[in-house]
This record gives structure tokens, sequence and C-alpha cells, in this order.
């Protein structure tokens, strides 16, 4: 297919003339978006149903039917991140986070919002935190009783090693809170391979939904304890779950539109086939374009075996006439929207594989990187000798 077609052919697809390379909001496709077009009563059985079936579908992703259950809440990730650290944490509980970048220090944030005490255990934001330090920290400490992790921090794109980070957790008997918000449906992460009380994640990531509401995915008999715990009362996870099991209804009003966008997302999801197939897309995606981008002479933050195939930071470019102000909008008008870094150990840009994404525009978008880079002069692709330190 030519490039002409390919293009045509992928705005047909998502309704869109430009992509969202980028961790969410990002790319989703045409039949998402019109599963929109109408307003549904939040009292609606039609309504209720499809609310009940999207949390029964998302407890099935991690394999968690038995024992766990889909507690949403309306807003962004960091609501159903707040709401779950505030009602899983009594009010003498004490938060050990494992920080490696922005979502990390978020938690801790939270924490002290909430006033319960935390600690973190922090690395930079190019590794994986300690193992042997959470051992002993937790030997050490007996008043941390909830530990928090994220599974792949946005910030770098690093994938952190959850499961040997929840054997840690679980042989020191304590409570693991996973956010695992950029990986969810895309990264595998089974509740019997990873034993945890908690994953977090949103409608507007790797399940490619639109944006406006999250959920937690807890383990029902540690909810059960948890009445009571919470500082606030729209973001009591306990409470919106004992409303929705009393009456299938959300205690206020519910996000309709992104919920009937989602359960779309979650229909095309299984169509794809599950967390396989979405990982296999993603895995491709990441390939070409880090591939493509080394090949102009950009130099990735991350070793290849500890990048998640999300979102890839590349190290800024020391060619003089490497603007990223003038990069990005010069992509942006060509119907490419990437990220800037949120790194504080170099200067970086970052570009997402996620969303209704296929290897093919990454390739059309390295094709148009090539093109800006050429109309600013950018002939050194490779970061200053410094900045690797
Ligand atoms: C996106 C994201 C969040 C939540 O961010 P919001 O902007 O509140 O949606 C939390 N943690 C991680 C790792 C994320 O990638």
């Amino acid at each position: 297919m030519s490039e002409e077609l390919h293009a045509a052919d992928r705005a047909a697809h998502t309704g869109n003339d430009e992509f969202l390379l980028t961790p969410g909001p990002l790319t989703t496709s045409l039949t998402v978006k019109q599963a929109m077009l109408r307003d549904w009563g939040s009292r609606d059985r039609q309504f209720i149903a499809l609310n009940a079936r999207i949390r029964e579908r998302l407890v099935a992703i991690v394999g968690g039917e038995r024992s766990f259950v889909c507690v949403p809440v309306q807003g962004s990730g960091t609501f159903a991140v707040e709401a779950t650290l505030g009602t899983l944490l009594p009010r003498d509980g004490r938060l050990l986070v494992l920080v490696n970048g922005a979502y990390g220090e978020r938690m801790m944030k939270i924490a002290k919002y909430l006033g319960r005490p935390a600690m973190a255990l922090s690395c930079a934001e190019d590794r994986t935190p300690d193992l042997d330090s959470l051992a002993a920290l937790l030997a050490e400490d007996r008043a941390i009783t909830h530990v928090a992790a994220v599974h792949c921090e946005t910030t770098s794109g690093i994938l952190n090693p959850i499961e040997k980070i929840a054997d840690i957790v679980v042989d020191h008997g304590r409570s693991l809170i996973i956010d695992a918000m950029s990986s969810f449906g895309a990264i595998p992460l089974h509740v019997q391979r990873v034993p945890c009380d908690a994953i977090v994640a949103s409608s507007n990531k790797c399940l490619e939904g639109v944006p406006g509401m999250a959920y937690a995915i807890l383990r029902q008999s540690v909810l059960e304890a948890c009445e009571g715990n919470a500082h606030s009362l729209s973001l009591d996870l306990y409470d919106q779950w004992r409303a929705m099991e009393g009456n299938g209804q959300w205690r206020f009003t519910p996000p309709t539109h992104v919920l009937a966008a989602f359960d779309q997302a979650l229909h095309e999801f299984e169509e794809e086939g599950d967390v396989e197939a979405r990982h296999a897309r993603y895995s491709a995606n990441c390939r070409v374009l880090v591939d493509g981008m080394r090949a102009m002479g950009f130099e990735t933050l991350l070793p290849d075996e500890l990048q998640a195939p999300i979102i890839v930071t590349f190290r800024m470019p020391a060619d003089p006439n490497f603007d990223f102000g003038a990069f990005y909008n010069r992509l942006a008008a060509r119907g490419y929207v990437i990220y800037p870094g949120k790194l504080t150990v170099a200067p970086t840009f970052r570009i997402g594989c996620i969303g209704q994404l296929v290897k093919e525009d990454l390739e059309a978008a390295l094709a148009v990187v090539r093109k800006v880079l050429d109309e600013m002069g950018v002939t050194q692709c490779a970061p200053a000798a410094d900045a690797a330190e």
C-alpha cells in the first residue's frame, strides 16, 4: 500500500487525522468514539448491565475472578490511585513506596495529603528498585503495613520487576498496591503469579478507551475490612463498592459516555486477542520505533532489557540545530504528537507505542521525523557525551 493510501486507511479507522504518540489520552478507534453517540440514563437497566460487564471483564484480565472485585471511580488515573491508598490504608497504616519516577513520587505526595506516614525507597529513573533493600526494610521496620509499586513507570518507560517485588512483600506479610496504569491489558499481570491486594488502572491507556474513568481491582477479603478508612466520601472505594453491589449503580453521576466507549474498547480488546495480542502489537511498534530512531543516531535512555513496550525515552540530541519545541511543533503539524520528557537524570523526550497504532504507523512517523530533522538541519542525533551520565 502506498504511503498516502495507508494514511487514508488509518484516518478512516481512527476518525483522526493525527496520531497521539503519547501515554494517554491516546489514539482510539472510530468505533470506540462512535459508542459515545448515545445518552444513557444512569439507572437504565442496559447501562447497569454494561457497567457490570465492564467490571467483570476487568477482573478477568488479571485472573482475579474468584477473590477480586473491580471498583470504578470517576476521574483520571490519579483519582483511583488516591482512592485506593485512602481506602486500603487504615489511619494508623504506614506506606512504603518504591520510587523510580514521577508516579512513585506522586504516591508519596498523595500519602502526605492523606496524612498517612509514608517512606520512599528511591532509585534513579533508569534503574529498577533494589530488591535486597526492600527485603531488609520490611524485615527491619515492622510498622510498614503496605507497599506501593509502579508496574511500568511511564516517566521513563521502565518495566519494574513486579513479580519479584510481590514475592518479597508477600514473604514479609505486607499488603501490595500496584499502579499498573500504563501496563494494564498490555503487559501480563496475573494475581496468581503476582500476589497483591490492589491493581489500579484507567480507561484511557492500554485498553484504548477514552479518558474519564479509573478503577481498582481489589482483593475482596481486604476491601471488606476497609470500612471507615477513607478520608474522602467521593474517593471511598469501600462505600462505592457496597453501593454498587447493592443496586448496580454508581453513587454519584457516572461518566456514562466514557463507560459506553470503554465497553466497546474492551470488546475490541477481546477481538484482537486479549493481553497477548496487545502485547505483541505494542512490542512490534516499540521495536520499529527504537530501531528506527537508533538508525538515525538517537539513543534510548534505557537498555532494551528494562524497556517496556509502552513509551520510549530518547536522549536529546546534542546538535545545536536541534530544538525540541520546533521539533515537536513540526511533527504535530504533520499529524504526530509526541511527548516531552519528565526526567531529572537527563534532558529527554518520549514517544509512545500504545493506542490504535500499528507498526506501519510508527514507520510513517519515523519517515516524518527524518524529514523534520532534515528541515531543521540536524545531522547529529547522538546526545552530548556527558548526557549519558
Ligand atoms: C497515567 C498514569 C497515572 C495516572 O495519571 P492521570 O494523569 O491521573 O491519568 C498513574 N500512574 C502511571 C504509571 C501512569 O502512567
